[in-house]
């Protein structure tokens, strides 16, 4: 794994463990050039699923993403952590193994708000709320812009 910093080719696993939920590996390794730690998550991927998104742009599936608009949804509610994690597995899990190499924005926006409705009225209802205002096949992605311009709002 190459190192952030410097990027050395070539670093040490210092410590190996499982994440709470057992989904993923987490490792902590240390750069053998300049020394610097830094840490890797090895998760399962079943297959490689394409995002088709609005005007026809295509995207990787991006796990990242997905938990960046979930979080947002949940922001300030008492949600643990761990309840996302799972939410966000969960998700993944049904766009990898749907059988397709690709999934619409909009399939994947539909899980979350089921997922939501099931963890968070009040997270469910903001989702939803931006959400059902785009136009058909608007990117769920887009709901985490539109909530932080919302924040940004709040605090001016
Ligand atoms: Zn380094």
């Amino acid at each position: 794994m190459r190192c952030p910093f410097c990027a050395h080719d070539d670093s040490q696993v210092k410590d190996s463990r499982p994440t709470e939920d057992s989904t993923s590996i987490r490792r902590r390794r240390q750069c053998s050039s300049c020394g610097a730690r830094f840490t890797t998550f090895e998760r399962v991927q079943l297959r490689e699923v394409t995002v088709v998104k609005s005007g026809n742009r295509r995207q990787p599936f991006d796990r990242g993403k997905l938990e960046q608009s979930i979080s947002l949804a949940c922001r300030k509610r008492d949600v643990p952590q761990e309840r996302i994690d799972q939410l966000v597995s969960g998700i993944q899990r049904q766009v990898e193994t749907a059988g397709e190499a690709e999934i619409p924005s909009q399939r994947i926006g539909e899980m979350v708000m089921d997922g939501l409705k099931g963890l968070d009225s009040v997270a469910y209802i903001r989702f939803a709320s931006v959400y059902r205002d785009f136009s058909e096949a608007r990117d769920f992605e887009e709901f985490a812009s539109t909530v932080q311009e919302a924040a940004a709002h709040e605090r001016s």
